[in-house]
């Protein structure tokens, strides 16, 4: 049995949903094909604040908002110190992934995309103008004939040419069920490794561990021992609470990784099946919707605009590329801000940069040498010119930023226009004023981290105020 379809997108998590919500959207005939059949447990419980306006960019995040998970307005911190980060506005969500992605799903069938579940993607072969994908649906075989394959098959779905973007990480997990519980998510460094509690909206209780592959292996007795030993050594479980494991301790990858290998003419690859971050952002969720957004349009371009074929694929792989080494800069300072006090290997290896401490509990964390008061002007190497960008549905010519040490031109940082945050900076403004004009457009976490992106390409240099005050003049 062969079934036609324009575009097959292998998986339904959230960066195949929403790659198929927006390109079905456009007129194209989609086929997602999804092994699992929802509502299942899934890992990305804790979701940022940036993915809520993503989804409304789908018209998606009413029904999420709808659906009542839990707002993050605390997330309790032991890393360099002890502290608890408020957010009134409760932006963040903990969400059961069963639902959260089943929901998702719904939403692409609404906008006709057809849904094949539980329907496993096998072998795949292109036959010079079309695609071939076996599928198993239940325990039917079948034949998927489609002029663009997808993989949107995350970490655990079918492997590329992986590379590892920072240090070989594996973390251990289970779901706790009783009384006494934490109600707000924690995260805590500990000797040679890091742990993570995350209260979801059924009262669970998820915790994780994450440390060196080898530093496991060195450990006597059956996973579940190692998770207890482990465990026992976190704050995670508070004293008195009366709770069981409700399921088995399970192990996975969570090293950060890259596929370059990620686009040619009929061929894409989105979510964590591209690019995987570091769970320690807890913003892989919000980076795969981000991947298939901007990865829809480049499919769009290729398909009807064959032309700009090269821009697009371009484009892809730098948005990817850059993304990637943006968070591996943030992730290196954030393991830093522990490395100074512990000399485990586990935080030596992790940590690139030594970070200063945190700003003001909404700013994050700031780099080497950065405080809220410290001037700041634009370098003079700083120039704006026009580049290929993703536009609304095709990838388009866009202003970008260019310098000598950026390399490649920029126009988009995490989604954001560049140019307005760049052409916003005026000599000797402080980090603080900054960061607090961009909050128009960004939190100021992720101001602050753009912030330090622009401090560490030398589009921003630090020092204006001397500068200026050297030459007489004010700022
Ligand atoms: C330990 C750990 C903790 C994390 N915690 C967080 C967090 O708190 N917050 C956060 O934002 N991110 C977190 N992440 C990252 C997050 O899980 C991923 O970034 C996110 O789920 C990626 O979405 P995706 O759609 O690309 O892939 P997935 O969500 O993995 O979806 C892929 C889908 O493809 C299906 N599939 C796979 N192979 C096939 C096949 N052959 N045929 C058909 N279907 C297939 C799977 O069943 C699955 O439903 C964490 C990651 C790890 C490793």
């Amino acid at each position: 049995m062969a079934i036609q379809c324009d575009i097959c997108i292998i998986g339904g998590g959230p960066a195949g949903s929403v790659l198929a919500s927006r390109l079905a959207a456009w007129g194209w005939n989609v086929i997602v094909v999804e092994r699992a059949a929802f509502p299942r447990r899934h890992l990305g419980e804790s979701l940022s604040p940036g993915v809520l306006p993503l989804l409304e960019t789908i018209g998606a995040a009413d029904a999420i908002e709808s659906a009542g998970f839990t707002r993050v307005r605390r997330v309790s911190v032991d890393w360099d110190v002890a502290t608890e980060r408020d957010d009134p506005a409760g932006r963040g969500l903990l969400v059961d992934r069963g639902r959260f992605d089943r929901l998702l799903l719904d939403h692409a069938r609404g906008r006709g995309a057809r849904v094949l579940q539980p329907a496993r993607a096998g072998r795949r072969r292109w036959t010079g103008s079309a695609w071939e994908v076996e599928v198993t649906l239940g325990t039917r075989p079948m034949t998927l004939q489609a002029t663009f394959l997808a993989d949107a098959s995350g970490r655990g779905g079918i492997t590329g040419s992986r590379r590892p973007t920072g240090a070989r990480t594996v973390a251990l997990h289970g779901y706790w069920e009783g009384k006494g519980l934490p109600s707000h998510p924690k995260i805590e460094a500990g000797p040679n490794r890091w742990h993570w509690g995350v209260p979801l909206p059924d009262g669970s209780y998820n915790t994780l561990v994450f440390l060196d592959p080898a530093d496991l292996k060195t450990m006597s007795g059956t996973l579940g021992e190692k998770f207890h030993t482990l465990l026992a050594g976190s704050g995670l479980i508070p004293r008195g609470a009366e709770a069981f494991l409700s399921g088995p301790v399970r192990a996975c990858d969570a090293t950060p990784y890259l596929d370059e290998a990620c686009v040619s003419d009929a061929f894409i690859r989105v979510g964590d099946a591209a690019l995987a971050l570091d769970p320690l952002s807890s913003s892989g969720v919000q980076k795969a919707i981000q991947s298939a957004l901007s990865g829809s349009v480049v499919v769009n371009t290729l398909l009807r605009r064959p032309e700009s074929a090269e821009l697009a694929r371009q484009y892809f792989l730098h948005s990817l590329s850059e993304a990637s080494a943006r968070h591996q800069e943030w992730a290196g300072a954030y393991y830093g801000l522990v490395a100074c006090r512990r000399a485990d290997p586990f935080w030596q290896k992790r940590a690139t940069g030594v970070a200063s401490g945190p700003l003001s509990p909404e700013m994050g964390e700031g780099i080497a040498g950065l405080t809220p008061e410290t001037r700041l002007r634009l370098s003079p190497d700083v120039r704006i010119r026009q580049v290929p960008c993703v536009g609304d549905s095709f990838i388009e010519a866009r202003p970008a930023v260019c310098s000598t040490a950026l390399g490649t031109p920029v126009a988009y940082l995490g989604g954001v226009e560049l140019v307005p945050l760049i052409c916003g900076v005026r000599d000797g403004m402080t980090v603080r004023e900054l960061v607090t004009n961009w909050s128009r457009d960004m939190a100021p976490a992720r101001g602050m981290e753009s912030l330090r992106w622009m401090v560490s390409r030398g589009l921003l240099i630090a020092g204006a105020a001397r500068q200026a005050a050297e030459k007489g003049g004010g700022s």
